[in-house]
């Protein structure tokens, strides 16, 4: 073929490769190798997330392990950072978890451990010296997040797979990803009698930075008020920080009914704050200086 068709052809086999994204309109400076997400934000390759954390943990080894606690599908240890202060009773606990959704990468859980870490109130510091611990996910959904695709390499999807004592279905978790993650808590919680989980939040993709709450499995469920009064202290923080604030309400109001999600579990099963956060459109990643603010008040409150 002559030069000029190949290119067509190049140029038609790449702009359906992006499906709707491209690099001109990706306006963040993340251009370079990685995957690129629906979010529209670019990131590292998954065994360079893994790098990322085991370099964190070797900075600050006093506080920070990393942890490989299952494998996905395709054969990715599946791997948590955990933060806690050695020989010091746990009694609080906070969990992080991103691209459970796999094409849903916001460039935040990822960062928020080092950003934390950096600040110059040492919030999280103080935190861990109290018995506070944080166990954070970035990539819940590896095999997902590579093939940018929302469920993982069965194409199931990992955020319905979370069984609930209110809704028969799902009974019991069938996807490797979720189950590990569900077997990491507990058995932290288990080695850690003093506490419980005390706050959870899920980073999706994308809704404007809108912020869920329980419940999400039926329309018109709702926790008590002052279940709903407690969330709120953790929420208003948000409403302080962000310049543009999302909504706050459950899936069934804001978006659709969602059963099997982490959003219900936490809350079911140990009484969690727990949140899901739909981030911003191409943009989520350059507010990380406000997702700092919120999670410090988080960690002082906790
Ligand atoms: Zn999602």
């Amino acid at each position: 073929m002559t030069r000029a068709l190949g290119f067509v052809l190049l140029l038609l086999i790449t702009s359906q490769s992006t499906q709707g994204f491209s690099k001109e309109n990706h306006t963040d400076k993340v251009d370079g190798p990685g995957i690129f997400s629906n979010s529209g934000i670019r990131g590292p390759k998954y065994r360079d997330q893994i790098k990322t954390m085991r370099a964190i943990a070797r900075l600050r080894p006093e506080i920070v392990k990393t942890v490989e606690y299952g494998v996905s599908i395709k054969g990715n240890p599946l791997t948590a950072l955990i933060l806690e202060s050695q020989n010091m009773p746990i009694t609080k606990l906070a969990l992080v978890t991103g691209a459970t959704h796999g094409n849903e990468y916001l460039n935040i859980a990822d960062r928020l451990t080092e950003a934390l870490l950096d600040s110059e109130a040492n919030v999280l510091e103080n935190y861990l010296a109290s018995g506070g611990a944080l166990i954070v996910v970035p990539i819940v959904n590896p095999d997902g997040y590579e093939r940018r695709r929302r469920g993982n390499a069965r194409n199931a999807d990992v955020n319905r797979d979370w069984p609930n004592s209110k809704n028969p279905q799902p009974s019991e978790f069938k996807q490797p990803e979720s189950q590990a993650l569900a077997n990491l808590v507990n058995n932290y919680l288990s080695a850690h009698p003093f506490t419980g989980l005390n706050f959870a939040l899920d980073y999706h993709c994308c809704v404007d930075g809108m912020l869920l709450k329980p419940w999400g499995y039926e329309k018109g469920k709702y926790m008590t008020q002052s279940e709903s009064d407690r969330y709120d202290y953790f929420i208003d923080p948000m409403n302080k920080y962000f310049p543009k604030p999302g909504k706050v309400g459950t899936p069934p109001d804001l978006l659709y009914t969602a059963d099997g999600t982490t959003l219900d579990y936490w809350y079911d099963k140990y009484g969690a704050v727990s949140l899901t956060y739909e981030g911003t459109q191409r943009r989520e990643r350059n507010n990380l200086q406000y997702h700092v603010l919120w999670w410090e008040d988080i960690l002082r409150n906790l």
